[in-house]
């Protein structure tokens, strides 16, 4: 990713690709002092772009780590990106992390915090899994408790054991992982939120232990105004079983059917298939 033409924005100002570095005393790389965003840009708009931006102040208040730039900049900035890479549909990542400074110990408050965007182009998360079914492992790692680490935010402290766990099902021929949270109960992906149907009914985890996704609530939205009903409840890993449809919503992931969890199978469904097309709709529409 590194050598390539185009502009990515840091701290304020467009600089070229191949110059977006930064010191390798940088705060963020030692302590994992940092919070992004993933956004997806569809014939030149973001969607939900504004609940993104707020949704990264939300994280570094979180981290006790101001953002230095408004809702305001930070949309200027994405759009600043997208047009001096000339893309209408493209990744959005935002990045804003504790810089070089005066401290190299963990407390930092006088170490700037810095800020970038970067954007490129990123197809199917999940490749040819969109139409038949992601298979995922179990992950072995736990998504940790609210009193362990803010996990309301999107930091990038939470996602070591994605990566981890990425990795582990990838060298199981699995497309992604599926976490349970520390009380045991089923939580989400490594990067997506997941939902299941059963008997025309919906039903996904309470988001009190992990991301409550974006796309996650956009798509609640849209089941209910359809008049399908959305259960919110904890899900014991037991129930798998009896679930007929899954699916995963994420920015990146947009809305996945999963064909396979463990030893589970669900089959792709009209309902996922309803729903993914609904998404792909209401995202360019
Ligand atoms: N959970 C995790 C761990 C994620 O990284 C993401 C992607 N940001 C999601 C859920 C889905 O969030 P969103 O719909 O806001 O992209």
């Amino acid at each position: 990713y590194e050598d390539r033409d185009g502009y990515i924005w840091m701290d304020g100002t467009l600089v070229d690709w191949r110059d977006a570095k930064v010191h390798i005393l940088t705060h963020a790389m030692h302590y994992a002092s940092a919070v992004f965003e993933g956004e997806r840009c569809y014939n030149g708009t973001i969607f939900k772009s504004v609940e993104h931006s707020e949704r990264l102040i939300a994280s570094g208040k979180a981290l006790d780590m101001p953002i230095p730039y408004s809702v305001e900049e930070i949309e200027k900035a994405k759009y600043d990106v997208l047009k001096a890479n000339g893309w209408d549909n493209a990744y959005v990542r935002v990045l804003a992390w504790r810089g070089a400074g005066e401290d190299m110990g963990v407390a930092a408050n006088k170490n700037p915090v810095r800020m970038a965007v970067a954007a490129w182009e990123w197809g199917a998360y999940y490749g040819d899994a969109k139409m038949q079914g992601a298979k995922l492992d179990i992950a072995k790692w736990k998504r940790p408790s609210p009193e362990t680490i803010p996990t309301a935010a999107k930091a990038a402290g939470l996602y070591m054991i994605c990566t981890m766990s990425k990795h582990a099902a990838e060298a199981k021929g699995c497309s992604d992982a599926l976490f349970m949270d520390y009380r045991g109960y089923v939580a989400e992906a490594t990067g997506a939120n997941i939902f299941f149907v059963k008997d025309g009914e919906v039903h996904t985890p309470i988001p009190d232990a992990i991301l409550n996704g974006i796309t996650r609530q956009t798509v609640i939205a849209m089941l209910k105004d359809k008049g399908v009903t959305v259960h919110e409840r904890r899900i014991l890993p037991e129930e798998l079983e009896g679930f007929e449809q899954c699916f995963l919503t994420g920015t990146a992931a947009e809305v996945t059917p999963v064909g396979q969890i463990g030893d589970y199978m669900f089959e792709v469904g009209a309902l996922t298939r309803e729903i993914s097309e609904d998404y792909e709709k209401l995202v360019r529409s």
